[in-house]
This record gives C-alpha cells, structure tokens and sequence, in this order.
C-alpha cells in the first residue's frame, strides 16, 4: 500500500512510498483510512521538534471505516465507520495508565508518531481504543475529531467555564477556532484575538458565532478587553497560538483570579510572568492531546450538533499532494487540511 513515511531522522526525511499492508491481530481493527488531517505536530515530527521512531508512518488525526476486524473483536465489523484515540500503545501497568492517563505512561507510543498512522492506504489499531462514529457526522469532519478531543481535554477537563465567562481564545487557527466552539457550547462568552493577517480566520470566527475579534497588532487591544468585559478581565484565557507575545497578552487581560490554559504547544521555553501571575492569583493550566473521557465528550458534542467545525475542514487532497498540503499548513492558508489516500470514496461518501 501507499502510505507517507518518515524514513529518519534529519532533513528531506519524508516519502510517499510502499509499505506492507499491515495485518490485524486478534484483539485489532484494520481501517481503510477515509481523510487524515495534517496537524501542527505533523510538521514539528518532520522538522524532528517532536519525538518520532522512524521510519514511521505518520498522520494521526484520521476517520475511516473498518475493512477487518481480528477473532476476539466483538464490537466493531467490516464496514463501521470510526475514529480512534491516539495513545494507542502503552503499558497498562504504570499508575498512570491504571488511571485512565494514557498521555502520561511512560512507554507510550502514539499513532503517527510511534507506530504507524493514517497517512496511508490502512492502519491497524486495537479495537478497544476505536469509537463508533454517530450517525449525522460527514467522514470529512470525523477527521477534525482528534484535534477536537484535544481541545474538550482543555476546555472541559483541565478548566472550567461557566456560563456568561468571558474567554478570551489567543489565535485563530484551527486550534483557537474549535476551542472557541467548545467554550462556548460550556456558555462562554468568546474574545478571538489574533493578527492583521488573520482577517479571513475571523470572518469564519464571527460565522461560527464567537462574540468579538480583536487584531492585537493594532490599537489599544488591552482596553477593548477591559471595556468588553466591564473593566474587569476575561475569566479564561485559552492560548492556541504558541507565541511568547500571546502568553503575555492572555496573563495582562486575565481578571484577578482567572484561568490561564496553555492549549497549543510553544515549542521551546518562552518567558512568563509568574510574578503577574501570582499577583493577580492566576491559576495556570494546561493539558496534553486527548484522553478517552476527551473523546466521548468531543463525539458527543459532535453528534448533538452542539458546536459548528465542520467548516473548518477547509481542503481537501489526494494523499499523493501530501507536500502541497504540508505547504498550505505551514503558511496557515485556510483551517485544517485533509489527505485521502483513497480519493475516489469522496464522491461516494456524497
Ligand atoms: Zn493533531
Ligand atoms: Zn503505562
């Protein structure tokens, strides 16, 4: 089969290429991989920022359908539409794992990233860690699914909004945009901030119903916040953009005993005020990809219609385009940016 590969570590590391199809075991599923996004970490793993055991298949944010399912599998059949968390593979002893806290294991090895991923025609995972796709959720937006259990992970499990809080979301990328939506399912009142540049990503925001957009490289955007929020500060900020300068602005416009939730991934240490912080009694959070409590939250609020993300499934390629979606990713060209290596199942899935 088909799939994209990091061969090694290093530079130029990144092939479209054959791989063995790989074989279910007895408690497995093979899915036919329907569309799989490209996620920042995916461009952080080719630039080797992030920790992958090459050669690997990469790409973990996908939606498919199982083609095979292994003797001892019970629950899921040839033709059942899934996703799949990402902590595939871990000890089950440590007390991390004993606690439902598969991030956190030791040993743990993640789709795309420590054994095989959706960058290809199949993956094989163990069943007991697929989800049943609702019925009503397009196979393109089941795709958005992982990034969005990472998210419910912050917004729901690692702070708490409440109605009539106000959120300020730092960023607008897809990140900053489905966090907005699940801050607002929680009854949040949402402030996107970003950069001139982000025009576009906050038309679509205002679309999706976010309450205000504000160009932080412009004006005074600390007395908006103020005078947006009675004088007082938001109650949460969410910060989805990585940049040191956004770190900064969420702690200035945080009211006195805010939350603030580091939701996107720096990259490398940048400063924070922690004497700010501590004045004003900040409680710092943050949280890292998705648990199985994300999941079901993040399919439940999918399935109810209780947010708006399939918008954000912005384009659409054969997995052989591979580079040019990898391109529009890193130049931030629209929202999420899904690979198919079978193309043709997209005309039939319309
Ligand atoms: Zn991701
Ligand atoms: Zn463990």
């Amino acid at each position: 089969m088909k799939a994209l590969v990091k061969t090694k570590l290093g530079p130029d590391c990144m092939r479209y290429m054959d791989m063995p199809e790989p074989v279910p075991g007895a408690d497995d599923i093979k899915v036919k991989i329907f569309a799989c996004g490209i996620c920042g970490t995916d461009i952080h793993l080719m630039h080797d920022e992030y920790p992958s055991k090459p050669p690997i298949i990469t790409g973990h944010e996908f939606s498919g359908v199982v083609s095979e399912a292994g003797a001892n599998v019970t629950d899921f059949k040839p033709g059942d539409r899934i996703v799949t968390l990402t902590a595939v593979d871990t000890c089950e002893e440590c007390e991390w794992c004993r606690q439902g806290l598969r991030m956190l294991c030791p040993a743990r090895k993640s789709v795309g990233s420590g054994c095989n991923g959706g960058f290809a025609e199949y993956v094989v995972i163990p069943a007991k860690h697929a989800f049943h796709l609702p019925d009503g959720i397009a196979m393109e937006t089941a795709a958005l699914c992982e990034p969005l259990a990472c998210v419910c992970r912050s917004v729901c499990e690692r702070a708490s909004v409440k109605a009539g809080d106000f959120v300020l979301v730092a960023g607008a990328g897809v990140m900053a945009q489905l966090t907005a939506q699940v801050a607002m399912a929680n009854g949040g009142v949402v402030i996107m901030t970003g950069l001139k540049n982000d025009a576009e990503r906050f038309a679509m925001a205002k679309r999706l119903g976010v309450f205000e957009t504000l160009y932080v490289d412009e004006g005074e955007p600390l007395a908006r916040v103020m005078e947006l929020t009675g004088g007082m500060g938001a109650q949460l900020a969410f910060e989805c953009s990585g940049a040191a300068a956004s770190a900064k602005f969420c702690l200035e416009a945080l009211m006195k005993t805010g939350q603030y939730i580091q939701v996107a991934i720096p990259g490398k240490p940048i400063p924070f005020d922690m004497d700010m912080a501590l004045y004003k009694e900040i409680t710092i959070s943050n949280s890292y990809a998705s648990e199985r409590t994300s999941w079901l939250i993040a399919l439940r609020l999918l399935e109810k219609k209780l947010i708006n993300i399939a918008p954000l499934a912005s384009s659409i390629l054969p997995l052989t385009e591979w580079e040019e979606g990898f391109r529009r990713t890193i130049v931030k060209e629209g929202f999420k940016v899904l690979l198919m290596p079978h193309p043709e199942d997209l005309k039939e899935s319309e």
